[in-house]
C-alpha cells in the first residue's frame, strides 16, 4: 500500500467534524483581517492533533508546525476570510452574519469565495498526517491566511516575521474551490492566476456655471475621453497572444446638471499574466491620462494611486509536473488540466519570500448532477454560481474529501518519497 493510501485510510475518521466544523465556519463568516473566532478554532484543532502553533501571525494568521524526523520540508496554505456577500444559497447552514467593514459600514457576510472549505480541508490533512507519522518523515507546515481577499494578508504574515518562525519550504502549495464539477481537480505549469491591480486616478478640471464652459475644464468630457482612449491599450499595445484585461469599473464627477465640477475621480482595475506586461500596461494609464490632461489644458497634473495589488501566481514547472503525476495516479481521470484564470491571489507572497518553488490547483465544487444538467441546456454561466455570487457554496461533499486528499497527496509526493 502506498504512503498515501496508508495515510487517507484514517479519511473516515476526520470527515464527521470536517463536515460540523464547515457548516460551523460557514454559518459563522469572518471578513478579511476580521477572522478571530475562525482562527481560535483552527489554533484549537491544531494543537490538538499535535502541531507548534503560532497565532496573531500577521494579525488573526495561524501558523502550525509538525517536525517528524529528517526529509523535506512542505508547506500547505489556507486562507479564511469571508466576503461582505448577502448568503441567497438556502442552504440550511447558510450565513446571517454580519461584521464591520473598513468604512466602517455594517454589511452582511458570506463565504462567497470557499474559503472555509480550504480550511477544513487543510486542517484534515494536517491531522490526517499527524495521525500516521510512520508513513513519512520530513516536516509539514500548516498556514492559515488571514485576508486573501484583501491581498495583504499573506504580506502581513511575511512582514509579521514568518519567515523566522518556520522552517524554511522545500516546496509550498495552495488549493481553490473552483466552479466545475465536485470530484475534479486541475493543474497547470507556468502563469496560472493574472496579477492584479486596482488604480484611483483623479483629473482636476475648473469649475463653473453650465451655462458658460468657455470659462472651465470640464473634467466629465475629459473622463469620457480617458475611457475610449484607454481601450487602445490592450487592443493596440498589447500582443494579441497575451491575455490582459483593463476594466474602468468606477466614474465619480459632479452632482448636478448645471454645474461643471472642477475634478473627476475614477477607480480602474488591470489584469496581467508576466511583469513586463503589468508594467506596461500601468505606463500606458499614466501616460494617456497625463496626456489627455494635457489636451484639456488641465490647471493641474493628476494623481494615481495604486491600491488591492495582487501577486502574479507562477507554477514552477518541476513542481506542478510532480503533483500533476501524483494527482494521475490518485485520481485517475478526476484528475486535469486548470484553464487560466483571471482571478488573483496573494498566496505567493508566501512562497516567493522564502525563495520556494510553488504549485496551485483548482478543485472542483459544483455538484456534478446539477453541472451537467447546466452543461447539456447550454446554461453553465446562467446556472453555476461562480465565486463571490450570492447564490455560491460548494457542495460539501466530494469537494471536502478531494481537497483534502490533494493536499495530502501532493504533500507525500515530497514527504515519502
Ligand atoms: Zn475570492
Ligand atoms: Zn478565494
Amino acid at each position: 500500500m502506498g504512503a498515501a493510501s496508508a495515510v487517507l485510510a484514517g479519511l473516515d475518521d476526520v470527515r464527521p467534524w470536517q463536515e460540523d466544523l464547515y457548516r460551523d465556519l460557514h454559518q459563522h463568516a469572518e471578513l478579511s483581517h476580521q477572522e478571530h473566532v475562525t482562527a481560535s478554532k483552527i489554533a484549537e484543532r491544531l494543537e490538538h492533533a499535535g502541531y507548534r502553533v503560532h497565532t496573531g501571525v500577521g494579525g488573526t494568521g495561524v501558523v502550525g508546525v509538525l517536525a517528524n524526523g529528517d526529509g523535506p520540508s512542505v508547506l500547505l496554505r489556507a486562507d479564511m476570510d469571508a466576503l461582505p456577500v448577502r448568503e441567497a444559497t438556502g442552504l440550511p447552514y447558510a450565513s446571517a452574519a454580519t461584521g464591520v467593514d473598513t468604512d466602517g459600514n455594517e454589511v452582511p457576510v458570506a463565504h462567497a469565495c470557499g474559503h472555509d472549505m480550504h480550511v477544513v480541508c487543510l486542517l484534515g490533512a494536517a491531522h490526517l498526517l499527524a495521525a500516521a507519522t510512520p508513513h513519512w518523515s520530513g516536516t509539514v507546515t500548516a498556514i492559515f491566511q488571514p485576508g486573501e481577499e484583501a491581498g495583504d494578508g499573506a504580506r502581513a504574515m511575511v512582514e509579521d516575521g514568518l519567515l523566522g518562525i518556520v522552517p524554511r519550504p522545500d516546496v509550498a502549495f495552495a488549493q481553490h474551490v473552483l466552479p466545475v464539477p465536485a470530484g475534479q481537480i486541475g493543474t497547470r505549469s507556468g502563469a496560472v492566476l493574472s496579477s492584479a491591480d486596482s488604480m484611483h486616478v483623479t483629473v482636476y478640471g475648473r469649475g463653473g456655471h453650465g451655462s458658460m464652459p468657455q470659462a472651465t475644464v470640464d473634467p466629465v468630457v475629459l473622463v469620457a475621453m480617458i475611457v475610449v482612449r484607454l481601450q487602445t491599450v490592450i487592443s493596440r499595445e498589447i500582443a494579441p497572444t497575451d491575455p490582459a484585461v483593463l476594466t474602468v469599473g468606477s466614474i465619480q464627477a459632479g452632482s448636478k446638471s448645471n454645474v461643471i465640477p472642477d475634478r473627476a475621480d475614477m477607480q480602474l482595475n488591470v489584469r496581467t499574466y508576466s511583469e513586463q506586461t503589468r508594467a506596461r500596461v500601468l505606463e500606458a494609464i499614466r501616460r494617456i491620462v497625463t496626456a489627455e490632461c494635457e489636451a484639456s489644458a488641465c490647471p493641474r497634473q493628476p494623481d494615481f494611486s495604486l491600491y488591492d495589488r495582487f501577486p502574479l501566481t507562477t507554477n514552477e514547472a518541476a513542481t506542478t509536473e510532480r503533483v500533476a503525476a501524483a494527482f494521475a495516479r490518485f485520481f485517475g481521470d478526476r484528475a486535469g488540466s486548470l484553464p487560466h484564470q483571471t482571478a488573483s491571489e496573494d498566496f505567493s507572497d508566501i512562497p516567493t519570500a522564502f525563495a520556494t518553488p510553488y504549485t496551485y490547483w483548482g478543485v472542483g465544487c459544483i455538484d456534478a448532477e446539477t453541472y451537467r444538467k447546466a452543461e447539456e441546456s447550454g446554461r453553465v454561466a446562467e446556472d453555476v454560481p461562480v465565486n463571490h455570487a450570492p447564490g455560491f457554496a460548494p457542495v460539501l461533499q466530494p469537494t471536502c474529501d478531494t481537497g483534502t486528499q490533494a493536499l495530502v497527496v501532493a504533500a507525500l509526493a515530497w514527504l515519502s518519497s
